[in-house]
């Protein structure tokens, strides 16, 4: 796929998916989320998953399912003031039905707002606690002074599914490596559209390889039920698992942020931190905590999996953060072009990170004679590519992986893969 499209073409195309699925109400549940996977498998082959109301998923069950068909609120003149249909942001996301006359003050005190913002709608949420309620901007609210309002949640809280969607890519292993993404937002872009954007061009990325160490899974769920839905229902395919990451936040001008799963010295977790110190750019790295996104369940102890989360500007850090200002205009392609290469760039040291075998282990190969070694003697430093062909002899005793190589010799992993090859078509080395 790079081969067919430059990075600046596939931002834009990361970019139009995203403006597809903005406008559509997504939640836990619901037709949003349906809609949602249904445009993504125009991409890639996902199979939707429909996990019936009530099961239980270790200590909790799937709650029912909460379609909107409209909502609003009208002033004393019959004018919509609040309406669901400008932004799905107005209603809170899983507010019960309600077909009703309120006071002023009944209606306030069904209000969300951001005093502090006050000119953005906020995105609360109810799932577990049955409440109505809609958003608005502080701003609006203040000008909502008529004495009663009607209050109409045209919506349904009722038996059905909850909704997931998975794609499985082969490789030559049974070993994983699982991507996640919460698919549950509405329409917010940052948070996760452009976590749903960059899974899809990753698997299209994967798919387009031509041969496969690992086999690759991608799961899109709605957050923390979805992923302990896929949890309870997988457990037995979680032992599989040898890296994963929470996809997330990928869209925003901020640099990246690596979270490390609750492990902390796993190999996904020293694969992307080397991505990172090697990429030129400012980036950051903060330990495993226990709130966030859903390595809350990948990482809980009965888990444990080797699941880290690799954002831009991290949940809650950015002003835009579950507002109506997490828009198009908040990810731009450049951004979401820039974190596909990052995740692209860790699936390639995944997969190259090998063990090798030096076959003359006994003092050094004469390099020169294979015409491997420069042809100038005498230089005060060896070349980059010189130094990496003799870490890689010097370390390859089977021990050390290409990365524990090219974090001793403080050298990017590509370096000593290219060196790795070159020798092993020398007959210098052999794959463990
Ligand atoms: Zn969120």
């Amino acid at each position: 796929m790079t081969e067919l499209l430059s990075p600046d073409d596939i931002g834009v195309e990361m970019h139009h998916l995203i403006r597809e699925l903005y406008p559509i109400c997504r939640s836990i549940t619901g037709d949003g989320v349906r809609q949602t996977l249904r445009i993504v498998q125009q991409h890639i082959p996902l199979v939707i998953h429909e996990v019936p109301t009530g099961v239980q998923l270790f200590d909790w069950t799937t709650p029912r399912e909460w379609n909107v068909h409209d909502a609003y609120v009208a002033n004393v003149h019959g004018e919509r003031v609040i309406d669901f249909r400008a932004s799905n942001l107005h209603l809170l996301n899983y507010s019960t039905p309600l077909r009703a006359r309120v006071s002023r003050e009944e209606l306030h005190a069904h209000l969300f707002t951001l005093p502090e913002q006050p000119d953005l709608i906020p995105y609360r949420t109810s799932y577990y606690t049955e409440r109505w309620g809609f958003c608005v901007s502080h701003a609006q609210a203040a000008q909502l002074t008529d004495p009663y309002y009607d209050v109409v949640i045209d919506a349904s809280l009722e038996v059905g599914h909850l909704t997931y969607g998975e794609l499985v890519i082969p490789g030559a292993s049974q070993d994983e490596v699982f991507f996640s993404t919460h698919c549950c937002h509405p329409s917010l872009c940052n948070d996760n559209l452009s976590g749903i954007a960059l899974c899809t061009w990753l698997a299209k990325y994967i798919a387009f390889l031509s041969t496969r160490r690992y086999t690759y899974r991608f799961v899109f769920i709605p957050g923390t039920i979805g992923a302990i839905a896929w949890l309870a229902l997988h457990e037995a395919e979680t032992m599989h698992i040898r890296h994963g990451l929470v996809v997330a936040c990928v869209g925003d001008p901020g640099s990246l942020h690596y979270k490390k799963s609750r492990r902390g010295d796993a190999e996904i977790d020293r694969v992307v931190q080397h991505v990172l110190r090697w990429s030129g750019a400012a980036y950051a790295v903060r330990d495993f905590s226990p709130y966030g996104y859903d390595e809350r369940q990948y990482c809980s102890p009965g888990f444990n999996l080797p699941v880290g989360s690799l954002t831009r500007t991290p949940h809650g850090c950015y002003p835009e953060y579950h507002t109506s200002a997490d828009d198009l205009t908040l990810v731009q392609p450049p951004y979401l072009a820039d974190s596909l290469q990052k995740y692209i760039q860790v699936v390639e040291t995944l997969e190259h990170n090998r063990r090798y075998l030096n076959l003359n282990p006994k003092c050094e190969p004469q390099l020169g004679r294979r015409g491997l070694y420069s042809a100038l003697g005498g230089r005060k430093h060896a070349g980059s590519a010189e130094l990496a062909m003799l870490w890689v002899l010097n370390l390859s005793d089977g021990e050390h992986t290409l990365l524990d190589i090219a974090e001793r010799a403080n050298l990017p992993f590509d370096d000593v893969f290219v060196a790795a090859q070159l020798l092993v078509e020398h007959d210098l080395l052999r794959e463990v």
